[in-house]
């Protein structure tokens, strides 16, 4: 049973995209549909206005939606995207103010419609897009640039919420001042209303200083929600920022274990809760205690001596600490990413674990790990402890101090006993924040630690990048050149491909064969663009790959990987993971070429049937052809199999090769393949030795030399 059913469906239409490439032609900033979205987040797979401004930045466009009248849209303007209703869009290009006309785009043919305004005004709605080229500076400028104006991925998103810290700054400011209220009231309660019964001032002094707590609590509570509010936003854009980081990094940067990996950028956690938490807001109290000693100074003179030196001595003693703190909190990070290293790569190999009885050693592994994080854990823990106690301490003795030189002053008569408790009252407050310092310090460092491990992931070199614009070619015709390629993966000494050099005509069919670990796969990553030779050149089409944008690349090459990966979903969805527009009729096609049509039916749930985590629940072979069905998706020019048919039978592999001779009819093909039985789908063979191009011909010429010992082959 099949739960596809051949139909003919409206393919995806994206009226954003579609002006989107107009207006890119319009502006000399042509693209293809598979370069501008390459990597956004589309919604139902289209873009949205939001999705629309990022897809124009790749493009070299800036733009900005804005809520205009139409009577504000003059030929200035031009060419911008008009929001219309229903979720259509058109490039307007032509304002023609004397008779109050305007000039749209078709979407389909390009042409050019007239509008009256009143007739526009029906379907336009309200919004719209501005659109003009980013001024783009050569490389020959770019030392003049200062580095400043560059604006910074965390900083800058932090910046975009300027107003909403001024305004907790303000808030802070007057919470503090709020502050002074009531040692203020009880000075002059002690001072004023008690010696002469003034029964009438007390209550307006108390009514005054409740009326103050009511707004130090309503600032209060503003205050941490501002901060929670301008966090989420920052949230939302940083994380968003470095996932596309990630995601878009170029494979050589790949970190060596996931598991750290994912244990770095999870603690953006820390950073953000750094920034959105109270944390923040008792960094911002701690200038305050200046204004604190300031008054204490004013109302008890000599007295603010007691809360100087104690303040000096608590900030010292956490300075003096911040060494140690650091070195502990580095340590502990170091331990959870190595910790989440054991974790991830145990669960994903859970069955080889089993095979091989090595549950002990992971088991050590594991426990060696946690131990050292626990230990660091608790050192930073205990430092941060001891300075808090050292405050504490510092704080009680303050108080008495103050309490002493106090009374001596009184005894001279420069000091009411109001002001004495105002004092002491004071000099509580001033401290308070102080004591706070060593667990800032914590927090700032673990902060600190998570941020810079976040900096490096954004500063990995990326597959696009903006400086260097690709040249368009959105489809390509499948000729393929290595010119004396050399190619190390990254922190290997030896290389995996030494000066191979050939060239593949369109239509042509290749068989790559040679032993294990003769650079056969690395050949075709290389032709997928996803690693760049060190030496020489892979071009496509005659262009060097390095100038053409990867998703046109890629779009353009049905892959078959050696090593398949599946993720969680249906068989249908991992069919048409990285093409969503494609129509039933066609993932039909492909799976029953590839095979998949055969075992899907087999099963009750057809093509809905769910292939685990990673493929697991689909054996090696069957996976094989979900893979061989994906590359067969858009009828790409280019196939590149890598031992397309190593996990299938007899029987499903004549089945298959017969298939594919019949589908890629005219198209390039490169198989890779250790069976001479998929041999006979190709006409010319190339021979790979320890990374060296040894032999390059047709198919039974290169055979027979290998036959007879002609061809030397380690
Ligand atoms: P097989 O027939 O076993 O698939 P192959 O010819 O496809 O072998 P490649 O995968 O191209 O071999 O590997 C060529 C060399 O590059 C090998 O020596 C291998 O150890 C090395 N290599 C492959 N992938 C990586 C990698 N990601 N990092 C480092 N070295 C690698
Ligand atoms: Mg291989």
């Amino acid at each position: 049973m099949t739960t596809i059913e051949p139909k003919v469906e409206q393919p995806v239409f994206d009226p954003l995209l579609t002006c989107l490439l107009q207006v890119a032609r319009i502006e000399h900033r042509p693209c293809s549909e598979a370069s501008a979205t390459a990597g956004l987040p589309l919604v139902d797979e289209r873009l949205t206005p939001e999705l629309f401004v990022r897809a124009a930045a790749r493009v070299g466009l800036k733009s900005r939606v804005v809520a205009r009248d139409l009577s504000q849209v003059g030929q200035l303007l031009c060419p911008a995207v008009l929001l219309l209703k229903d979720n259509e869009a058109r490039v307007l290009v032509e304002v023609d103010a004397a008779s109050g006309s305007f000039t749209l785009l078709d979407t389909e043919t390009d042409g050019q419609q007239r509008y009256s305004l009143e007739r526009l005004q029906e379907l336009y709605s309200g919004y719209c897009i501005l659109v003009r080229p980013a001024f783009r500076f050569d490389k020959r400028t770019e030392m003049v640039r200062p580095r400043h104006q560059q604006a910074h991925w965390f900083w800058g998103a932090l910046a975009g919420s300027w107003r909403i810290y001024r305004d907790v700054l303000l808030a802070s400011l007057l919470i503090n001042l709020f502050a002074l209220a009531n040692p203020l009231f009880v000075m002059n309660v002690y001072d004023r209303v008690v010696p002469n019964d003034a029964l009438e001032t007390l209550w307006v002094l108390a009514i005054g200083v409740l009326i103050v707590y009511g707004f130090d609590w309503l600032l209060k509570v503003l205050r941490s929600y501002f901060l929670e509010v301008a966090g989420r936003k920052s949230d939302v854009l940083l994380s968003g920022f470095i996932f596309e980081r990630v995601l878009g990094a170029r494979l050589s940067e790949k970190p060596e274990s996931v598991g750290a990996f994912a244990s770095q950028l999870r603690e953006f956690e820390t950073v953000r809760n750094f920034i959105t938490s109270s944390v923040i807001s008792a960094f911002v109290d701690l200038p305050f205690t200046l204004l604190f000693l300031v008054v204490i100074a004013w109302l008890g003179g000599a007295v603010v001596i007691a809360p100087l030196v104690a303040g000096v001595l608590i900030v010292g003693v956490a300075l003096y600490l911040q060494g140690p703190l650091r070195r502990a909190v580095e340590q502990s990070y170091q331990s959870s990413a190595q910790k989440n290293a054991t974790l991830v790569e145990t669960l994903a190999n859970l069955e080889t674990v089993k095979i091989l009885g090595a549950e002990g050693r992971l088991q050590r592994n594991w426990e060696r790990a946690v131990g050292h994080l626990a230990l660091w854990g608790q050192r930073s823990r205990m430092i941060s402890a001891s300075s808090s106690s050292v405050a504490g301490v510092a704080q009680q003795v303050c108080s008495v101090a103050v309490v002493v030189i106090g009374v001596y002053l009184i005894a001279e008569r420069e000091l009411t006993m109001g002001a004495l408790i105002a004092c002491v009252m004071l000099s509580s407050r001033a401290l308070a924040p102080l004591g706070q310092v060593a667990g800032l310090l914590l927090s700032y460092h673990q902060a600190h630690t998570a941020y810079m491990g976040l900096q490096g992931v954004v500063d990995k070199a990326q597959e696009r990048d903006e400086e260097s614009p690709f040249v368009q070619r959105p489809y390509l015709s499948g000729a393929i050149r290595f010119d004396s390629v050399s190619f190390a993966y990254p922190g290997e000494e030896a290389a995996a491909l030494k000066g191979v050099s050939f060239h593949i005509a369109p239509g042509e069919r290749v068989g790559v064969i040679g032993r294990i670990g003769s650079g056969k796969s690395t050949l075709q990553k290389l032709m997928l663009g996803l690693y760049a030779p060190q030496e020489g050149a892979v071009l496509v089409d005659g262009v060097d790959i390095k100038q053409i944008d990867p998703a046109d690349l890629r779009r353009n090459m049905g892959c078959v990987p050696q090593d398949v990966g599946l993720f969680y979903g249906s068989i249908k969805d991992n069919i048409v993971f990285g093409a969503p527009h494609v129509e039933d009729d066609e993932i039909l096609r492909a799976a029953t070429i590839a095979g998949v049509t055969d075992f899907a039916n087999a099963h009750p749930a057809g093509f809905d049937r769910s292939v685990g985590e990673r493929g697991q629940a689909l054996s090696g072979g069957q996976r094989q052809s979900v893979a061989v069905a994906r590359a067969l998706l858009n009828d790409p020019p280019l196939y590149l199999f890598d031992e397309p048919s190593s996990g299938m039978d007899n029987a499903s592999e004549m089945q298959l090769k017969e298939n594919l001779a019949r589908v890629t009819e005219g198209k390039t093909l490169v198989v890779v393949t250790h069976k001479t039985a998929l041999l006979t789908l190709v006409d010319r063979l190339l021979v790979l030795d320890r990374g060296k191009l040894v032999a390059d011909g047709p198919r039974e010429s290169v055979l027979e030399a290998l036959k007879k010992g002609q061809l030397r082959v380690a």
